[in-house]
């Protein structure tokens, strides 16, 4: 068949735009002419073009597609292996024209599902950092309650000792701790000046032996408005071996001893 019509072999490459001029040329010309044969390949040919081009990018080819490009192949397989017939020149072979088919297909759809998959991933990934933030928020939530909790368990216990922290500087009202033996140490203090640069205040636990040091404990600050609630859940010793507390205000990161005098004192008896 292509011995007898030439031309036919030629409507691939023609409808992909690949012959060279002299053979568009002819192949326009043997169109004009009025080939009917050639002008219905010429259409499908143009057809598949379009498909293979604006083919949804996640759709199968469409089953029409499919049976062109099969039976296109077996026309093919059984005319080659046969056949010394030489390639019409400018004409692409028809495996490479499948080929090409093939990578733009795959092309087409694996580049799509690449992105739709990375857009699941973005938004998969914001849903998760929402989420994460929303468990940390409660988890800081469930925190503050628990210590609040804690604290008020040891303001309201009658076994809880109460020590006054007085001031060593009148200007500076007093603050109050309450010590449960088990349960820690409650600080509470209003109108507490607030303190230089980001220094903090530190607890300290002065021990009856004379010889002893005194002991660092929790590091804290005030509110901004003035009111102070801190729990300290282990302090470094137990009341029966201390004689005092003392607050003094340290560097950010407190200390190991006290580098200033003592804004507070107060007895433990
Ligand atoms: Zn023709």
């Amino acid at each position: 068949m292509s011995e007898l019509h030439p031309f036919l072999e030629m409507v691939e490459a023609y409808a992909l735009g690949s012959l060279d001029a002299e053979d568009r040329a002819a192949f326009e010309a043997h169109l004009a002419s009025g080939c009917a044969e050639c002008e219905t390949a010429l259409r499908e040919a143009r057809w598949l073009v379009s498909h293979l081009a604006y083919l949804a990018p996640e759709s199968e080819p469409s089953k029409a597609l499919k049976e062109h490009l099969i039976s296109t192949v077996r026309a093919e397989a059984s005319v080659l292996p046969f056949s010394a017939q030489k390639q019409k020149k400018g004409a692409v072979p028809i495996l490479l024209w499948l080929g090409v088919a093939a990578m733009l297909l795959l092309t087409l759809s694996s580049g799509w599902n690449a992105h739709l998959l990375s857009l699941e991933v973005k938004q998969m990934r914001r849903e998760m950092a929402s989420e994460q933030q929303k468990r940390e928020q409660l988890v800081k939530q469930v925190a503050v309650l628990e210590q609040d909790a804690k604290m008020r368990a040891i303001l309201a216990n009658p076994d809880s000792t109460r020590i006054m922290l007085l001031p060593s500087n009148r200007q500076v009202p007093s603050l109050e701790a309450k010590w449960h033996s088990q349960m820690g140490i409650v600080i509470t203090g209003y109108q507490v000046p607030k303190l230089a640069g980001n220094h903090v205040l530190q607890l300290w636990l002065i021990p009856k032996d004379p010889s002893g040091k005194p002991m660092p404990s929790a590091t804290f600050w005030p509110e901004k408005d003035g009111n102070l609630a801190k729990l300290v859940v282990n302090p470094p010793e137990g009341m029966v071996a201390v004689k005092a507390l003392a607050i003094t205000e340290e560097p950010a990161e407190g200390s190991d001893q006290p580098t200033s005098t003592p804004i507070w004192v107060g007895t433990v008896s």
